[in-house]
């Protein structure tokens, strides 16, 4: 498939992507919910138990359209060519994007947007396919790239690069950026992914009173390309453009009701974000003069990525898993929202 962008800005792509069924789920007896067709056409099933918990019933099914589905069979390249090779030249020429992977715990966000060493995902190949055109480009000028990796967890923003104390946002004639964020000069992408990985590590995760390991974080790589040209006049102009790639934290907190103490003020407040992301995409895309950035520290920070001349591509991701019904149907309700405004 392929996907243009438009010129002007604030359309959003809409993206899903399926992972397969995990060793776990085929061994106790789960089966796939979710099937993909013509590349854009997802069909969700409901299942219902029959007393034989190996015979399931079907019980009624939902049908969604989006600007490309990936089935589980598809490839990080893929994945990433079809939804962010085009903002990595938009960067290039001065642009700011944004790519989101949003989906509940388990779903494949970190896939998607890390990947593995063997396997590395949107992250790692928009660095990897940026060095390249730079490459490309570099005989008339001269390119800076720059990365920073922070997270926002508990309404708290720390930098993964170089963990800490938090960082306190401040608004400058940049906009607003975090103090003392670590701004790291990238060469190669060899030493990018051991960087990421290692940032990664540096997340905040929490066991959940379900006792599994569930991220709360959302973690947001900014990549800064500077293009430094001399104009007729020998004075050197520069181009800055800026790639913003998050990992949202598990969406099935944004559902959730029972919450307690401390986890019920951090389940808020990732509510919070999520839903001060979606509130600013509406307001965007509906052309508003006020977009509620202020709301949350995940949009004050992506201030100057989602609003203006950018593009925002969102990628929901999906488990096919028969159990995951809810948070699947959930996550795919989401997705056709953002995608109709
Ligand atoms: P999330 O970040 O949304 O919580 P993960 O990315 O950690 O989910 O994915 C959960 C598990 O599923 C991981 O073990 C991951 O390696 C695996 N997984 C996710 N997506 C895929 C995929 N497309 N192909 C193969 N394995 C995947
Ligand atoms: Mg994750």
């Amino acid at each position: 498939v392929t996907v243009r962008l438009g010129n002007a800005g604030s359309r959003i792509l809409v993206f899903v992507r399926l992972r397969p069924l995990s060793k776990k789920e085929k061994e106790g007896g789960s089966r796939s919910c979710v099937r993909i067709v013509n590349q854009k056409e997802v069909y969700l099933t409901e299942f219902a138990n029959e007393n034989d918990y190996l015979r399931l019933k079907r019980l009624r099914g939902r049908h969604f359209t989006f600007d490309a589905a990936f089935p589980d069979s598809s490839s990080q390249l893929e994945v990433y060519s079809t939804s962010t090779s085009e903002l990595v030249e938009a960067v290039l020429q001065g642009r700011n994007g944004s790519v989101f992977c949003y989906g509940a715990t388990g779903a494949g966000k970190t896939f998607t947007m890390l990947g593995t060493v063997e396997n590395p995902g949107v992250m790692v190949l928009a660095i990897k396919d940026l060095f390249s055109k730079v490459r490309k480009r570099s005989i008339d000028g001269n390119h800076v790239v720059h990365l920073s990796y922070l997270e926002v967890y508990n309404e708290t923003v720390r930098d993964l690069l170089s963990p800490g104390r938090p960082l306190i946002l401040r608004e400058d004639k940049q906009g607003i950026v975090a103090a003392g964020l670590t701004q790291y000069r990238a060469y190669s992408t060899d030493e990018v992914m051991m960087l990421l990985q290692q940032g990664n590590r540096n997340r905040t995760t929490e066991p959940t009173r379900a006792n599994e390991t569930s991220s709360r974080s959302h973690a947001i790589l900014q990549v800064m390309v500077e293009y430094r040209v001399k104009d007729e006049c020998n004075n050197i102009v520069s181009i800055v453009g800026k790639l913003s790639l998050i990992d949202l934290a598990g969406s099935e907190r944004a559902h959730a009701t029972d919450q307690r103490t401390l986890r019920s003020l951090e389940g808020a407040n990732i509510n919070r974000s999520l839903l001060a992301l979606s509130s600013c995409i509406n307001a965007l895309v509906e052309g508003k003069k006020h977009v509620p950035y202020r709301n949350s520290k995940l949009t004050q920070l992506l201030k100057d990525s989602l609003g203006g001349p950018c593009n925002t591509v969102m990628i929901a991701n999906i488990s096919p898993c028969n159990l995951s019904f809810g948070e699947t149907q959930n996550t795919l309700h989401w997705a056709d929202r953002a995608k109709e405004i």
